[in-house]
């Protein structure tokens, strides 16, 4: 193992965009710099891999770099600082002791991956780490991959891995609709004007109905809708069929069926964190809710004895095959039934409350606090089933 030692008046630690630009502006100003980074090549996250060659920024800060006298120090893990103005770096050859002046760290960022159910199963790994796979040159022609999670990098994850051929069936995005709204406005003028200029948002007339009255921003708002019950279209090479589904959780929803990837959206219709959110006063209504269930499982098929089939996108929690919608439908007809059931002998709302209709699934669906309880799935429930039920 060979060690050496070497003097700068400015070390620079990370070789992305930042690293660069402070190294080369440290440089001009007659400055020794050196930049240790530990990946094999200079560019950091962002400009890894093909991308120093083909985005013209990257290619004009590389050869601003080449043409300063900054020392690159690749594939140089720094490691360690025994004393302030030293640190401790790994090479494969060995260790390396960097003796410096001033110190920039411009280590970039790490993608925040939260494990969820599920994120153990084959195939399932972080966004930005597929895509630093991809640039290091994974072929994902013709992958079938469904980007899911929060924040920017989505967008931009998902445009990269389409533009390399794979055929991204769903984007799940964990904000709400006014949040990705508000950073939709910042968007078309940045760094995601791609993506977000070729999405055309597709709904029920009822939904741009329901956002115009709440003056949702215009980009937010569907720009094609439609009233009938199907409506096809052909994409991405793929054959995608929209269905309303109408007075389910409220009076706009609609399941999306990829039909060539085999993948089912499936809106709040199907959310796997809690009782369907039935919003009785915006036209939702358990039975409307049922017949959505069964709409989508008219649709699905399963892999005898494995993890297949067909896929389904719920609004929220882990991505779903047949087996979870089946056991979610039957919930709902359950508790459907109980109520029904006591309404037929004159129950009242508090009575039927009483009874507790959801104990068995409260463990896996119910709420005491929070935007969406199990008094008010109930209520929800009791309301849709008996309109002109007294509330007490
Ligand atoms: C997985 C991932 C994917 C991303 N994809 C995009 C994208 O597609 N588009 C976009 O605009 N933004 C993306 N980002 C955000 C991205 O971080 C920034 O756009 C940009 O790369 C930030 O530049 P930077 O120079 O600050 O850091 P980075 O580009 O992250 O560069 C930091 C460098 O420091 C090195 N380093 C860290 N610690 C050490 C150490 N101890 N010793 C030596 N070297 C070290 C790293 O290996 C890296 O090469 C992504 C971020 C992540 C984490």
């Amino acid at each position: 193992m060979r060690s050496s030692n070497s003097q700068f008046d400015v070390i620079v630690v990370g070789g992305g965009p930042a690293g660069i630009a402070s190294a080369v502006s440290a440089a001009q100003s007659g400055k020794r710099v050196a930049i240790a980074d530990d990946n094999p090549a200079l560019g950091g996250q962002i400009w890894r891999g093909e991308t120093v060659h083909s985005d013209p920024a990257a290619r004009a800060w590389i050869s601003k770099l080449r043409e300063s006298s900054v020392q690159l120090f690749p594939g140089t893990r720094v490691f360690d600082q025994p004393v302030p103005g030293t640190l401790n770096a790994e090479t494969l050859d060995g260790r390396v002791a960097f003796d410096y002046g001033k110190l920039i760290l411009a280590t970039g960022a790490r993608e925040r991956f939260l494990p969820f159910p599920g994120w153990t199963l084959q195939n399932v790994m972080g966004a930005g780490a597929l895509q630093a796979l991809v640039k290091a040159g994974l072929p994902i022609q013709g992958k079938r991959v469904v980007v899911a999670g929060t924040g920017p990098l989505l967008l931009a994850v998902a445009s990269y891995l389409k533009k390399h051929g794979a055929i991204v069936v769903a984007v799940c995005e964990q904000a709400s609709r006014a949040s990705l709204a508000a950073f939709a406005g910042f968007a078309v003028t940045g760094l995601f004007a791609d993506p977000l200029r070729h999405a055309t948002i597709i709904a029920h007339n009822n939904v741009t109905n329901r956002l115009q009255d709440a003056k949702t921003p215009d980009e937010a708002v569907p720009g094609d809708t439609y009233l009938e019950d199907r409506r096809r279209k052909s994409h991405n090479g793929d054959s995608v069929e929209m269905f309303y589904e109408p007075n389910a959780v409220t009076d706009g929803d609609s399941i999306v069926f990829f039909r060539r990837a085999d993948v089912i959206v499936a809106g709040n219709i199907l959310d796997l964190t809690r009782y369907p959110m039935i919003d009785a006063k915006n036209g939702g209504s358990v039975e409307g809710e049922i017949k959505a269930l069964n709409d989508i499982l008219n649709r699905t098929n399963y892999e005898h004895e494995g993890e297949g089939g067909t896929y389904v996108v719920p609004g929220h929690g882990f991505l779903a095959d047949e087996h979870e919608v089946v056991e979610y439908r039957d919930m709902v007809v359950i508790v459907r039934d109980r109520v029904k059931g006591m309404i037929a002998i004159g129950a009242t709302l508090a009575q039927v409350k009483a009874a507790r209709v959801t104990a068995d699934y409260d463990t896996r669906y119910g709420a005491n606090t929070g935007p969406w309880t199990t008094e008010m799935f109930v209520e929800a429930v009791y309301n849709s089933l008996k309109p002109a039920a007294k509330t007490n």
